[in-house]
This record gives C-alpha cells, sequence and structure tokens, in this order.
C-alpha cells in the first residue's frame, strides 16, 4: 500500500493494514512521521519531486492519500505506474472550494448559498448579492477553519478580505453563514464495484473552527439520518470515489442538511469507529482500494471521541494513567514529537450504553489528562 501524506491518518490507515498483513510505504516532505512509524518503508521527498512519486508508485500495489491537497501532477505521476484510489480528479475536485461547492451545486445536492471573489471589488459585490452575515475563506489549501473570516456587516468586508491576505490572482468563497442546529458528518466508502457503506451520522462540536468532539449515533430524528446518508452516497457516486469520502454538513434549525465541506479520505469525526465499529473507517479505506468486499459498519456501542490538541501540554506531559483509568475510554497517541498549541496529537474515544454517557465519559477521561 502506499500513502500519500504521513499523519495521523496514515498512521491509523498503516496500523489496520499491517494489521491484515499488507506492508505499507508513506511518502511526504518529512521523516519520524506518525504514519512512518509504522509504516514499512518511509520515503522523504516534495510531494512536487515527481520523479520521486514515480519511483514511490514503481514500489506498491496502490496508491491511497491521507493528506488531500497532493497536487494533479502528483497523482497523475502516480497514477502512470499504480492505480490512485481515489483517483486524482476527486482530490481535484475537492481541494478547491469553488470547485467542491460548484460541483455540489451543479448535483443538485443542498448548499448555501454562495459565490466567487477574486479582488475587494467582487467581494462587494458578493456581499450584496449573499447578505450579512457570511464567511469569507480562502479557495484552496484551507482546513480546520485556517483562511477564514466573519464578515457581520457589510462594513467589515475589506477588513476580511485583507486578514485573508490572499496573494494576487488567487480566489475565495464568500458563503452565507449557517445559523446551524448542529453539524454532522457521514463517512461513506465506496468500492471498486460501486458497492456503498456508510458509518451513519456523527455529531461533531467545534471549537475554534477544529473539531472538539464528536458522538455516535448523532442525536438526530431518523429522516435526518436517511436524508444525510442519501446526500452522502450521492456524492460518492457522483465522483465516483473508490475508497473512503466524509461529507461534513450543517443541519440547520428548520431541519434541512448542508453540505459544507468534502474529505476525500479517512476524517477525524470516523475516528470512533476504530474502536466502536466492526470495520473502521481505515480498514474500509484499505477494503475499497484493494477490491476487497466492503466490512460491516455495524455500531458496536455508542461512543464519544474527543481530539487531544497540543495545547493540553502546556504544563508538561498530560496525565496518561489518569485517563487509563477510564476503564472505558481508549487512548491514541499519533507520536508527534513537538506539541504545539492547536495540533492534534491524539484523540480518546469512549464507549458507553447511550451517547450521552459516552460523551461525558470521553471528556471526564481529557479532564483528568490535565495536570
Ligand atoms: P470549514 O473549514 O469550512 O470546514 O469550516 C470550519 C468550521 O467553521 C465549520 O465546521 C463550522 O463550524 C464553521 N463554518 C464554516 N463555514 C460556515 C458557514 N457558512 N456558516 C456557519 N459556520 C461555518
Amino acid at each position: 500500500m502506499g500513502v500519500l501524506g504521513s499523519g495521523q491518518l496514515g498512521r491509523m490507515f498503516a496500523i489496520a493494514a499491517r494489521r491484515m498483513g499488507y506492508r505499507v510505504h508513506t511518502l511526504s516532505p518529512d521523516d519520524g512521521t506518525p504514519t512512518g512509524q509504522v509504516a514499512d518503508r518511509e520515503i522523504k521527498a516534495a510531494y512536487d519531486d515527481l520523479d520521486a512519486v514515480r519511483a514511490f508508485a514503481r514500489g506498491v500495489s496502490v496508491v491511497t492519500f491521507e493528506f488531500e491537497n497532493v497536487s494533479a501532477a502528483a497523482a497523475e505521476a502516480a497514477a502512470e505506474h499504480a492505480p490512485v484510489r481515489p483517483a486524482g480528479a476527486v482530490l481535484h475536485t475537492t481541494q478547491n472550494r469553488l470547485r467542491e461547492k460548484g460541483f455540489l451545486r451543479r448535483a443538485g445536492f443542498p448548499v448555501a448559498p454562495f459565490a466567487a471573489v477574486r479582488s475587494a471589488g467582487e467581494l462587494a459585490a458578493a456581499v450584496a448579492e449573499i447578505g450579512t452575515p457570511a464567511v469569507l475563506k480562502t479557495a484552496g489549501w484551507g482546513y480546520d477553519g485556517k483562511g477564514q473570516a466573519k464578515i457581520a456587516t457589510p462594513e467589515e468586508a475589506v477588513a476580511a478580505w485583507l486578514s485573508l491576505g490572499i496573494p494576487g490572482g488567487d480566489e475565495a468563497i464568500l458563503e452565507a453563514f449557517v445559523d446551524f442546529e448542529r453539524e454532522v458528518s457521514v463517512v461513506g466508502a465506496r468500492g471498486l464495484d460501486g458497492a456503498f457503506a456508510h458509518f451513519g451520522v456523527i455529531a461533531n462540536d467545534h471549537v475554534s473552527h477544529v473539531l472538539d468532539v464528536s458522538v455516535a449515533p448523532a442525536p438526530v430524528p431518523s429522516t435526518v439520518v436517511r436524508k444525510a446518508v442519501e446526500i452522502a452516497r450521492g456524492i460518492l457516486e457522483a465522483l465516483e470515489v473508490v475508497g473512503v469520502l466524509c461529507v461534513e454538513m450543517f443541519l440547520t434549525r428548520e431541519g434541512e442538511l448542508l453540505v459544507n465541506e468534502l474529505a476525500p479520505r479517512p476524517h477525524n469525526s470516523g475516528h470512533l469507529t476504530f474502536d466502536a465499529c466492526v470495520t473502521s473507517q481505515f480498514e474500509q479505506q484499505l477494503r475499497a482500494i484493494c477490491g476487497l468486499p466492503l466490512g460491516s459498519t455495524a455500531l458496536l456501542c455508542p461512543a464519544s471521541m474527543a481530539n487531544l490538541l497540543g495545547d493540553l501540554w502546556r504544563d508538561g506531559e498530560p496525565d496518561w494513567a489518569a485517563a487509563c483509568a477510564f476503564p472505558e475510554v481508549k487512548l491514541h497517541l499519533y507520536g508527534k514529537a513537538a506539541p504545539r498549541p492547536g495540533r492534534k496529537m491524539g484523540h480518546l474515544t469512549a464507549l458507553a450504553a447511550d451517547p450521552d454517557e459516552a460523551r461525558r465519559l470521553v471528556l471526564g477521561a481529557r479532564k483528568a489528562l490535565a495536570r
């Protein structure tokens, strides 16, 4: 298995793959990485070193990725020597917010109103069209709320444009601000034969635009579950995904679902599937890209996941034993050396009889970590 990218998603994929006897190679610009620590081979090269990418692809049977901002040229170079799953075209659509939202709107999936913005002048026109409050986001290379500014009133538009520091010629997207009741996600998988599987609806809480806590199953009506899964299935089919793709959605106060973002890979909100499901999102990615039958996604019991950010290290090493004192809580650490504030260092997953109890347990365990 070849993995482009070397973070925690690749690490958990590699763990799932090695458990089933596969060997894993990873390529990224770093070494000693979360994926490299558990892979058979770690190659340090820039993603745009196309010769290195070709050599990497020659050494594996299939290439997948855990870092979605790999260039189209790198995906094409890899595809000369091994199947790339999901295909580079899926990456191309999802790595730019305007392309992604344009695809969704054209294909009839529900999205909040949005407009393209290429200059301060265009922003004024977009604000007039979309109204306020609105959110201005860089079109490319943004994730976890990076490159975003809220515009509460039209007067704030120019400051928001300047705050993003968008280089000349680059694009941004202005989206209507959604007053959502909650955020949910559906992690879907699609096999080589077109089979579809999903992990149900997961509820997600964000802090400072970064995922903080996930709960499964999400406390939403069955009609919302059906609709959310139908949207996810439609998107995976329209994009002809082979692999895993996560659809992040807003559930509005009126009970409407709006697609916010697509991630063409396992997703942070699906980390709880590692401990709580018959087949994890990582094993499902492996099965899909290898052309194996998809596994059961059944949730063995309600679960909740809490991220561990670098901020937890502010007063020294967290008290791991205190979290392990919660017998229903599983500790995952990604092997990252430097605990910078905001950096995803690990997560906890709690399993319980009901979702609220799982959430209470995981938050209790995380609190116990802080000395
Ligand atoms: P994103 O990077 O687009 O996933 O945004 C990160 C987080 O910012 C989301 O999970 C939401 O909590 C918030 N957010 C992004 N776009 C909007 C929007 N149009 N309306 C309300 N909140 C938003």
